[in-house]
């Protein structure tokens, strides 16, 4: 389910997803979620380079700092994982069109990028992935997940998507029992979106 709101992050400090790390390690911090959220909000100006109202821009900072919080609960776990999986969400390939010429295969269901570009965020994962041992599927929303785990037995996830696609992802692998792990988009939208390769490689 995408956001209510569209945001990009792209331009925002990098010791912004520093800090972001720092205060989800910290404890008891559900407690002070809102505060934290509400402190790197101001101190990283994320209304004013975003564009965002504040209620969004709480909301997009509570939602990241909840990921980072899995991720660190779920590392240790994911780390022991053989089998694994990597989830790439359709919207960052660098064309949404029919430039795209990768196939759509319901059977899986997946797309199956046919590396038209070289400079398309989906195609560099997808080797990236690929190279690691991963099993990659681009994923054109959330609902494909199940089916292709109930197919195959991953027993680690990697991620990537909005903030919120990753919460409800993160439940659903709560639920059935896998270790996961996230990458969060830097920018939503629904088409033309980006993430950090960089994080997707230290991730993986
Ligand atoms: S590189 Fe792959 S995902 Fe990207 S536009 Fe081309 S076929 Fe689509
Ligand atoms: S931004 Fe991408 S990952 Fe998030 S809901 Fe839209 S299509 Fe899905």
């Amino acid at each position: 389910m995408p956001y209510g709101f569209s945001f990009d992050l792209s331009e925002i400090s990098k010791s912004f997803f520093r800090e972001l790390a720092r205060v989800s390690q910290e404890r008891k911090l559900h407690k002070k979620l809102g505060v934290r959220a509400r402190y790197l909000a101001e101190k990283f100006r994320l209304q004013e380079i975003t564009g965002l109202d504040v209620p969004n821009a709480l909301q997009l900072v509570e939602d990241l700092i909840d990921v980072h919080m899995r991720n660190l609960s779920e590392r240790e776990n994911f780390v022991k994982t053989k089998k694994r999986a990597l989830f790439l969400p359709h919207c960052a390939r660098k064309y949404m069109d029919s430039r795209c010429q990768a196939q759509f295969d319901a059977e899986i269901p997946s797309y199956t990028c046919a590396r038209c570009s070289p400079d398309c965020l989906v195609n560099q994962a997808n080797t990236l992935g690929e190279n690691k041992g991963y099993d990659v599927y681009i994923l054109p929303g959330g609902s494909c997940i199940p089916e292709i785990l109930r197919k195959s037995n991953y027993d680690g996830v990697v991620g990537v998507s909005c903030s919120q696609e990753l919460k409800l992802g993160g439940e659903y692998l709560k639920h059935v029992g896998l270790a996961g792990q996230a990458v969060p988009l830097l920018k939503n939208g629904c088409a033309k979106t980006t993430f950090s390769i960089g994080n997707l490689e230290k991730t993986l």
